[in-house]
């Protein structure tokens, strides 16, 4: 049966994907235009902190998504950090977030010393389930002075964190409700949702704070680079502070007021970020049109199911997602895939699976256990989709 069945999913897949191999998980596109600005920054000789494509960039961001702030910084983990800075994340704080996602989500957190709590996906958004957590959060925490505490570990928590998980924003009307009912700062990891929308908003329209990364695998990339996205004047004004060792500015003087970070996004990278994002659009059709040939060319495998955009959201479609009938066909299936250079991916190992965040606080996981034991990432580059140009 699974032998079956891997072989009808790769058949599928050999038809949709044009030769070179390998096909990668998702690649990254570069053009005349990401050259030009590239050089123009190397022949300005502004290519570290500080320089006019780190403001245009910042500002294209803020245009781009509704959000009127933006702070780009060296990396997505990087923003995600100073979010919780800005948040109020102290050391012994609980932060929630979901089991399925990304390790660069519970890092910062963690290296605070604060704790990441663990808390269920859904599998319509892939993101953190609303009812799920309503009901742990009913049960296992109490409210003091404003503060919910981890009725267990007596601890406070603090912030919950989404994470929009392949590019489909979480149900966040119903996450914002949930955050103002228990005192919690809202944070959105929308490093793989750039270019996604819920209700016409865009990803980061409901969180106090909000992190995009530019990593090499993103919908667009600044090679490496993130930024932080706020409606709030002075967290932005504080972000910047923060992100820039916290230097009062002084046309000579070092004079830094707390201890700050060196998370600034370099010019060079912001000049790529700049051609990368007059891009976007066009990605943003060839990654849907990608999703709709893997819809189609699934419809006739009754026995697995690409998973589909949720209601009300327009995805960027980051990563197609596959759902296999069991878990038993996900290794034969990546090990045939692979050994003919079709890489595809599980999902990430959940994150109360790793070692280092085997103790720690946690709901019942169990849509997150099925979701990566069923799961499998199918190639995404948006180069990929059929009559793309790049
Ligand atoms: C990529 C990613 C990050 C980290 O971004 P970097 O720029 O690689 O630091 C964090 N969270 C999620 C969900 C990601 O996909």
């Amino acid at each position: 049966m699974p032998i079956t069945l891997t072989a009808d999913i790769l058949a599928i897949l050999r038809d949709l994907l044009p030769p070179p191999r390998p096909v990668g998980l998702h690649e990254p596109l570069f053009g005349e235009r990401d050259k030009a600005l590239t050089l123009d920054c190397l022949e300005s000789g502004w290519v570290s902190s500080v320089g006019q494509y780190v403001d245009r960039f910042e500002q294209g961001l803020a245009d781009y998504t509704g959000i009127p702030h933006a702070v780009a910084t060296v990396n997505g983990t990087a923003a995600l950090h100073t979010c919780l800075l800005l948040a109020g994340v102290q050391r012994d704080d609980e932060v929630l977030l979901p089991a399925l996602t990304f390790v660069g989500t519970a890092n910062p957190v963690a290296a605070m010393g604060a704790i990441p709590h663990f808390v269920d996906s859904a599998y319509d958004t892939l993101g953190v389930d609303p009812e799920a957590l309503r009901q742990h959060l009913k049960y296992h925490t109490e409210q003091r002075d404003g503060v919910c505490y981890n009725r267990r570990s007596g601890r406070p928590i603090r912030a919950l964190v989404v994470v929009h998980v392949m590019g489909h924003v979480a149900d966040m009307p119903a996450l914002r409700r949930i955050a103002d009912d228990y005192g919690l700062k809202l944070i959105e990891d929308a490093a793989e949702a750039l270019g996604s929308f819920r209700d016409d908003r865009h990803a980061g329209h409901w969180g106090d704070l909000t992190a995009l990364s530019f990593n090499g695998n993103k919908i667009i990339t600044t090679g490496g680079g993130g930024a932080l996205l706020t409606r709030d004047a002075d967290l932005a004004r504080r972000a910047k502070h923060l992100t820039t060792t916290a230097k009062q500015p002084h046309p000579w003087a070092f004079d830094h007021d707390m201890v700050g970070y060196n998370y600034r996004l370099p010019n060079l990278n912001a000049a790529l970020g700049c051609a990368q994002l007059e891009q976007l659009p066009q990605r943003l059709e060839q990654k849907r049109g990608l999703a709709r040939q893997y819809a189609q060319a699934f419809a006739a495998l009754n026995n697995v199911a690409l998973h589909a955009e949720p209601e009300g959201c327009r995805s960027n479609h980051w990563l197609n997602l596959l759902l296999l009938p069991d878990e038993t066909d996900r290794e034969p299936l990546l090990t045939a895939a692979h050994a003919e250079g079709i890489l595809m991916r599980p999902f990430w190992t959940p994150l109360h699976r790793l070692p280092m965040y085997q103790g720690m606080p946690r709901a019942n996981l169990v849509v997150a256990d099925q979701l990566f034991a069923r799961g499998v990432c199918l190639p995404s580059s948006a180069a990929l989709a059929q009559g793309a140009v790049s």
